[in-house]
């Protein structure tokens, strides 16, 4: 089956080859755990459950690789400002390990609400320093660092093709650049490999090291725990748009300088989840979670059905007006395959079934084309010509991409009101009268208290408005 995908780095569509017959190799960037993750962040990590799917959907076996940030990354992605996590630490009153610790459980919890699969290797930074460290001496010993200040800095114009991912040049890069406070960089670009004592000296999380004791850069973890667990070559990585420039291509340039290959065939990057035209950071004022939508009263999977609804490579303007109409959209959705379970089975036609099949795997295999998908699951719930059966058989099936979890889905028992009862019990008796017009004006009276009888082939059924 042909996958054609967007890849970052040819700035094109290009079908998907893996290096191993039948096998993909996926790397994402993990959190960092300092606080809870915003509804921008989980964007992200919901396309990458469905890159991981669409895979999983076209037969090939995934192993999957995430890291957990819990020590390193600091305030800006470039090196300047403190660790996240002494920040968070500081803002609890709690240690850096409690922090570390209480986030990455808080992350997980809040992917498992969303249906989000999780990595088959989940590991933290922390417990991976001797990696980081061995990538490092390899780096080192290949000519593409300098010590200055006391950290170890990666030389930026020891490495060609610096630039390759972002498809800006090294100049370009270095005009970009924010104004640099670490005059112990020779180019604005360089990163720290590894902090000393020169920075950070009251950091808790320090190890022993060839360059004495400290920490190590951000974006080291991704290069030495990918190479860990994925090899020297790996068929994708991802993360969000917002990595390309820094985090991304400094990944790339330690891990190809340590091993001299081409290290990631396929980079694919998430857009932004943006609201009120800004893009939603911790640091833009906003702060949103998971949490926050439920305290609100809405389902997580309510929050996953919006992102489906926007391809993953254009801007999603996030509001609770949209977030409302998606939760009203997924629960028509559940409600319509609990009906179909209720319906009597007949005779089935694999030759249709397959056409929609077919349908099906041609969106998302153009480069995840979900929103197309989303609305050929529409399609074939309304499609009267089809049994009830296959309807759900294949809705099923199309939700093992999609992970609404229509499966379980079931008709929840709605809270009917004592006054809406009476009037529908009131109906009931209209009807079997066959008095009409009272059956109507009953009908509008339930109306007005926000409830609507529907007469089903399984019978009469309440919903809400
Ligand atoms: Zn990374």
């Amino acid at each position: 089956m042909n996958i054609l995908l967007y890849n970052t780095l040819s700035k094109s569509k290009e079908s998907f080859t893996p290096i191993e017959n039948g096998k993909v190799g996926i790397y994402t960037c993990g959190p960092t755990v300092y606080n809870f993750a915003h509804v921008g962040n989980l964007r992200t990590y919901v396309f990458e459950d469905m890159l991981k799917r669409v895979f999983m959907y076209n037969g090939f076996k995934v192993r999957h690789v995430m890291n957990v940030t819990d020590v390193g990354h600091l305030t800006s992605d470039a090196d300047d400002g403190e660790d996240k996590i002494a920040v968070g630490a500081r803002r609890e009153g709690r240690s850096v390990w409690d922090i570390a610790r209480f986030y990455e459980k808080a992350f997980f919890e809040d992917a498992d609400k969303l249906n989000i699969i999780g990595p088959d290797i989940k590991c933290r930074a922390t417990e991976h320093i001797k990696d980081m460290i061995n990538l490092i001496e390899r780096i080192e010993k290949n000519g593409f660092t300098y010590i200055s200040g006391g950290n170890l800095y990666f030389d930026i114009e020891k490495f060609k093709d610096y630039g390759k991912l972002s498809g800006l040049s090294v100049s370009d890069l270095k005009a970009g650049a924010r104004v640099e406070v670490d005059t112990n960089k020779r180019n604005p670009r360089d990163f720290v490999l590894w902090f000393t004592r020169s920075k950070h000296g009251n950091q808790d999380m320090q190890w022993e090291s060839p360059w004495g004791k400290g920490f190590p850069g951000w974006h080291i973890e991704c290069s030495a725990m990918s190479i860990k667990y994925l090899g020297d070559r790996i068929d994708v990585h991802c993360g969000g748009i917002d990595h390309i420039n820094v985090h991304h291509t400094n990944e790339i340039a330690q891990s190809e300088a340590a091993t001299g290959k081409k290290w990631v065939n396929f980079w694919l990057h998430g857009e932004f989840l943006i609201m009120d035209k800004e893009k939603m950071s911790k640091s833009a004022g906003e702060f949103t979670t998971l949490k926050t939508l439920e305290d609100r009263g809405y389902e997580p999977l309510d929050f996953r059905y919006l992102c489906l609804g926007a391809h993953y490579r254009t801007q999603l303007a996030f509001s609770y007006g949209a977030l409302e109409s998606a939760g009203k959209g997924l629960k028509n959705l559940t409600r319509r395959i609990a009906e179909l379970k209720n319906l009597p089975v007949s005779a089935t036609y694999e030759q249709r079934k397959n056409i929609y099949r077919e349908k099906f795997i041609s969106f998302i295999n153009d480069d995840l084309n979900i929103p197309k998908a989303l609305a050929l699951l529409w399609d074939l719930l309304r499609d009267e010509d089809m049994s009830s059966a296959d309807r759900l058989e294949l809705a099923c099936e199309f939700d093992s991409v999609l992970g609404l979890g229509l499966k379980n889905s079931a008709v929840k028992e709605i809270a009917v009101p004592e006054d809406v009862t009476v009037l529908i019990k009131r109906r009931t008796e209209a009807r079997a009268a066959k008095n009409w017009d009272e059956a109507d004006r009953l009908r509008d009276k339930i109306r007005e208290k926000g409830f609507k009888i529907e007469d089903t082939p399984a019978g009469q059924k309440v919903v809400e408005l």
